[in-house]
């Protein structure tokens, strides 16, 4: 038999689990499925120094620990378990979850955050988990005292490439344009860390090793008169090229962008479907911070709260 639930919620970064926190506090009994990784991902990032709140930083982990149990506390349903299929024709909602269950909600809050991009060369599948990562402060640990590489030129690349700085030998950046993207801060640290290597002006053509990555083909200013193709040698390859938003499920019934964010009214998590809302990375090219996806989750659970009530459910 289907679960009916009046707000369901999908997705645990810092989004869900404010609009958790919000929604269990003003009665509507939330559920939240945490998705393939519980926490999202801040759970793969060490420090965190900007999050309101913490003079002296946290961790990822810690906060989405904190968030989680703050959530709980006032009774939120925290379930595991993915979202695979929704069919938001007519409310309530249907939500099928590990293509198993399925729930019927009357609110739903989208939550489901955005996953990192690949280059899409073939290699970077060859060497999946011999080298190539897409995590830095997951897999970091694994390159101590060795030669590593960083793609990208935005603020992600840099903290990747600072992190990996305090493990590894060296650390190439591979950037494709002849500037760093990054915050003023951020592009700062990176130039001034005697361990990295900014290599402006590259892009990547392949990976070469025999088991594990051993080394990177590069191109060098590509399709100018003096292009030239550059070896180096390395033992990880990170990929910090930005994220694509995981709104797949809900594609045939809530707008997106061309990129796949979520649409929403302009100052509002509301969709166009009446009582969806959207919450978090999944809805927001721009910002992408912990704070203010937490603030939108809020907003979501504030506006499924008033939702209820103007409907009487
Ligand atoms: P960004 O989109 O800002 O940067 C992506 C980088 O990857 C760019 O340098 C881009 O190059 C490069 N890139 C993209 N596609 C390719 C490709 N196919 N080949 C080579 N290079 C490529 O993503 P981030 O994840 O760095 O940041 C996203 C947002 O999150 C930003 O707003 C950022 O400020 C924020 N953020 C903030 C942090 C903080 O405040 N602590 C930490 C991390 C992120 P190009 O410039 O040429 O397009």
């Amino acid at each position: 038999m289907n679960e009916k639930v009046r707000c369901l919620i999908i997705g645990s970064g810092p989004a869900g689990y404010t609009a958790a926190i919000y929604a269990a506090r003003a009665n509507l009994n939330p559920v939240l499925y945490e998705g393939m990784q519980p926490g999202g991902q801040l759970t793969t990032t060490t420090e965190v120094e900007n999050f309101p709140g913490y003079p002296t930083g946290t961790t990822g982990p810690e906060l989405m620990e904190d968030l989680k149990k703050q959530a709980e506390r006032f009774g939120a349903d925290i379930r595991f378990g993915s979202a695979t299929a929704t069919d938001l024709s007519s409310a309530p909602y249907k939500v099928t979850i590990d293509g198993e269950k399925v729930i019927e909600t009357d609110t739903l809050i989208l939550s489901t955050g955005a996953t990192a991009k690949y280059l899409g060369l073939a290699d970077e599948n060859k060497y999946a988990g011999s080298g190539v990562s897409a995590c830095a402060t997951c897999d970091g640990f694994f390159y101590r005292n060795m030669k590593v590489a960083v793609v990208g030129g935005g603020d992600t690349a840099c903290e990747e490439a600072i992190y990996l700085s305090g493990l590894a030998s060296k650390v190439f950046m591979i950037v494709r344009k002849p500037f760093l993207r990054a915050s003023k801060i951020m592009q700062e640290r990176v130039l001034n860390n005697p361990k990295i290597e900014v290599l402006f002006e590259h892009e990547t053509l392949g990976l070469t090793g025999d088991k594990f990555v051993q080394g990177a083909t590069l191109v060098k200013r590509r399709g100018q008169a003096d292009e030239e193709n550059v070896q180096i040698e390395i033992d990880g390859f990170f990929l910090a090229i930005g994220h694509t938003p995981n709104s797949k499920i809900v594609k045939p019934w809530i707008e997106t962008d061309e990129v796949g964010y979520i649409k929403t009214i302009p100052g509002t998590p509301r969709t166009n479907v009446p009582g969806v809302f959207a919450a978090g990375d999944v809805a927001d090219p721009h910002y992408r911070q912990a704070i203010t996806a937490a603030g939108s989750g809020c907003q979501a659970a504030m506006e499924a709260e008033r939702f209820l009530s103007e409907k009487g459910l």
